[in-house]
């Protein structure tokens, strides 16, 4: 096949490649077949490519984008007593339709990969099917089936329960042959189960070690859901490739940031998942302000703590959480904005943190950068998100592995 034949050549204004270097000014993709083909500056003459040609005026390409914490069961509605029932009395099927909503939803917002950290049953596993078969459209999505957690502990609802050490390993096993991609551990309980206490850890260090080297030797890697500092001696020992929140409370309000074992995770190349879910987005949605419960209160708590952890040089990912309270899965960009108001990081910064950290830190390294052999995942915004990051709402078009899905 001449390779000419089936190329894509793509200008805009401008290029964001993942790599962290300067934007390049009106640069041409070439995409031949899934991949990355080359990325160039100026544009090419027409002579030299007979493929496809499109033009994005006023606009900038960027690698698809990575969300490395949802769930696609959730609906995301204003309680989290609404988001549970809703997870309980909904059949499979009606579960299954609203996953798969929800993930062509993301895919439209530029989600090229998304992976989800808590299902039910194998609800996830078979949107992810039928997305990979080619039987709709859809982000590529990495499913951990359900977390494990502990009888009334976080997501109890959500059905994969363990208690005792041998529980714990029957459970991790049994995710593993159902074919999850990686494994979930509520490590302390969660804000949004009433049943079970965020300050307190739902597992020892040997369970939550059992569970990581389980996965290691399957291949495959593991995240720790943490939301207090009670367990973040254990999930580090046990070294988990990604610990989720990350969260540093130690009293009910107050936060200790704790410089050793943050060294610690650094060394141990460990990234950390920041939440910038609904309450988080307190800047962008004002009806927010006015939720006087824990979390919301805690808001500046948390993020000076997250800060000094960033300053050590902890590495970390932006994620949404979407489908928990007030997260719906289409708006990742107010997250992403959320987390420059609350966390003064730099445009550069946050879209490193979800396309090539992201990558990075759930094992697909053939992604998250447009360079040239990588899988063609790439995204066109309206104007310039580098200098406004709003500009991430506004989706021109979206390919995955070199097919556009939106365009
Ligand atoms: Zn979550």
């Amino acid at each position: 096949m001449n390779p000419e034949a089936n190329a894509i050549l793509i200008t805009a204004d401008r290029l964001w490649d993942g790599t962290g270097g300067a934007t390049l000014v009106r640069p041409t993709v070439r995409v031949v077949g899934e991949r990355i083909d080359a990325v160039e500056c100026g544009l090419l003459p027409p002579s030299s490519c007979s493929g496809d040609r499109i033009d994005f005026p006023g606009c900038t390409i960027l690698p698809g984008l990575i969300d490395t914490h949802v769930h696609l069961v959730m609906s995301a509605q204003a309680t989290n007593e609404a988001i549970i029932d809703q997870v309980l009395r909904e059949s499979d099927e009606q579960l299954l339709a609203r996953s798969l909503a929800n993930a062509q939803a993301a895919l439209r917002t530029g989600i090229t990969t998304l992976r989800d950290c808590g299902g039910k049953g194998t609800i996830v596993r078979q949107v992810r099917d039928r997305i990979r078969r080619g039987e709709v459209a859809g982000p590529d999505v990495l499913s951990c089936g359900s977390p494990i957690t502990t009888t009334r502990g976080h997501c109890w609802w959500l059905g994969l329960i363990a208690d005792t050490h041998d529980q714990v390993r029957q459970a991790a096993e049994r995710m593993l042959r159902e074919d999850a991609d990686f494994l979930k551990v509520m490590a302390t309980g969660g804000n949004m189960t009433a049943s079970s206490d965020p300050m307190r850890a739902q597992y020892d260090p040997e369970a939550l070690k059992s569970i990581a080297d389980i996965g290691r030797q399957s291949g495959k890697h593991s995240a720790a859901h943490v939301l207090s500092r009670v367990a973040l001696p254990g999930v580090v020992a046990a070294n988990y490739r990604t610990i989720e929140h990350c969260d540093w409370r130690v009293e009910e309000f107050r936060y200790e940031f704790q410089p050793d074992l943050a060294r610690r995770m650094i060394d141990q190349d460990q990234i950390v998942g920041l939440t910038m879910s609904g309450l988080a987005r307190r800047a962008f949605l004002p009806e927010i302000k006015h939720i006087n419960i824990g979390p919301v209160q805690r808001l500046d708590m948390r993020f000076a703590c997250e800060r000094l952890m960033l300053d050590l040089g902890v590495r970390y990912t932006i994620h949404s959480d979407a489908g928990v309270r007030l997260c719906p899965i289409d708006r990742f960009d107010l997250g992403l904005q959320a987390a420059q108001v609350e966390l003064k990081l730099t445009p550069n910064e946050i879209l490193r943190a979800v396309t090539a950290t992201a990558a990075e830190a759930i094992g697909l390294p053939d992604r998250g950068t447009l360079t040239t052999g990588k899988r063609a995942d790439l995204i066109v915004v309206d104007g310039d998100p580098l200098k406004d990051l709003a500009c991430m709402g506004k989706v021109r078009a979206v390919m995955k592995a070199g097919q556009w899905q939106v365009k």
